[in-house]
């Protein structure tokens, strides 16, 4: 039986991006032939609707442009990610890059003017710490496919 591997539903296909939109990769379908995918959409999960606002993370905050404020609505998608991942014992998650629930190693810098920091989404961040492996869809040709 194949390994379950938690990945961003947006990567999929689904339209569960801010725009009401995804950000679908034709190469993600290769997971398919090593892993069985749980599709996760933590922003969706965490209660906030699609379309939304855009959001970026400033620190310990995530913010909408107009200020308003969905920290706690990112965490709570965090930790139903972190609770499908340990359901499924996923040692592996393909996340999108730059998101602010879903980046890795590099996230918009909450200015939103297309900028980038150094960092993690809020669900990445929450996946490392509990020793989950996270790719982003650009880093999976080398790693895991
Ligand atoms: Fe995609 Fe993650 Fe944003 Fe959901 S929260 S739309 S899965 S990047």
């Amino acid at each position: 039986e194949k390994n379950y591997i938690l990945v961003s539903a947006c990567l999929l296909g689904d339209n569960c991006k801010y725009n009401g939109g995804n950000n679908y990769v034709e190469h993600i379908e290769r997971l398919k032939e090593r892993y069985t995918i749980i599709p996760c959409c933590p922003e969706v999960l965490g209660g906030l609707t699609t379309p939304r606002a855009p959001a970026e993370r400033i620190q310990e905050y995530v913010r909408c442009a107009s200020g308003e404020d969905v920290t706690k609505e990112f965490h709570r998608g965090a930790l139903m990610a972190l609770a499908l991942v340990e359901k499924y014992h996923c040692r592996y998650a393909v996340l999108k890059s730059r998101s602010p629930s879903c980046g890795k190693g590099q996230i918009y810098d909450g200015t939103f003017s297309k900028r980038l920091v150094d960092g993690n989404g809020v669900t990445t961040e929450l996946l490392l710490k509990h020793g989950i492996q996270v790719y982003t869809e650009h880093d999976i040709e080398n790693n895991i496919l």
